[in-house]
């Protein structure tokens, strides 16, 4: 989030942005549950040219056994990028952005991952950025929420993300790459769409009280959206894609 000078024209005089879209229009998202034979849980994701796998195991033995908690069962997340995930080669060893990426996506997780039952065990979640295109932390939640439940984890929610932000002075849906490098402002959300719970805030900018408001609910319609296409992936996977 730079709001650095650029040639890019992000918004034209006809609302539209520099990928074709329109302010309250998502990327192309499509989601699959059930793409990896060896992990208990996983999926795929597109969204827009954001390309994610995820993979669950679990519940689990701990190790190291002392991370463990004899009262509930613990949910570890790794956000992981490819080398080739970026325009230039990603060093493969996590950083900083990894781990912070990593920590809020579990605390997104969390509330809807019921783990009371499961004492002594460990939920381990692998997310693997393919191809990074703007709002990966988002997408990579959306995906890890459909492998915990393609692995049979008890949830008392789904968790869906989507991000909204500003850009040339006009609140957006789903910001792309380039509207996150050149754009004013970027607020991931991710909420419990049943529980109208929100378990991601995020903000990357500035925003006037009317415009972190109008994020707030132009990213919730973003979550619905997104919501919808996890059920839908969940429903083929375990009913061929009836009663969608
Ligand atoms: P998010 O992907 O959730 O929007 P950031 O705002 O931190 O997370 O990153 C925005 C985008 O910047 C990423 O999606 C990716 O396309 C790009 N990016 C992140 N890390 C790198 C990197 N090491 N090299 C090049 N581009 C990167």
């Amino acid at each position: 989030m730079g709001g650095r000078e650029s040639d890019l024209v992000l918004l034209n005089s006809d609302g539209i942005r520099c990928d074709g879209r329109k302010i309250d229009e998502p990327r192309r998202i499509s989601i699959k549950a059930g793409v990896l034979n060896n992990a208990n849980g996983s999926a795929y994701i597109e969204f827009g040219d954001n390309k994610i796998l995820a993979g669950v195991f679990g519940p689990r033995d701990v190790h190291p056994k002392h991370q463990s908690d004899s009262n509930t069962g613990i949910l570890r997340v790794r956000y992981h990028m490819q080398p080739y995930s970026v325009p230039e080669r990603k060093r493969p060893a996590p950083s900083r952005r990894e781990i912070e990426i990593s920590k809020v996506i579990k605390e997104a997780l969390l509330p809807a991952v019921i783990l009371e039952s499961f004492p002594r065990t460990a939920v381990d979640v692998y997310i693997e950025i393919l191809q990074a295109d703007g709002g990966s932390r988002c997408a990579a939640l959306d995906v890890a929420a459909v492998a915990l439940a393609d692995a049979g984890i008890p949830m008392r929610d789904m968790v869906s993300a989507c991000a909204a932000g500003k850009v040339a002075d006009t609140i957006v849906l789903d910001i792309n790459n380039e509207e996150d490098q050149a754009g004013q402002a970027d607020m991931p959300i991710a909420v419990m769409p049943n529980s109208g719970q929100i378990t991601l805030l995020q903000l990357d900018g500035i925003l006037s009280t009317s415009e972190y408001k109008k994020c707030i609910e132009t990213g919730l319609v973003g979550c619905k959206l997104v919501y919808e296409l996890q059920k839908k992936a969940l429903k083929e996977r375990y009913f061929g894609g009836q009663g969608s």
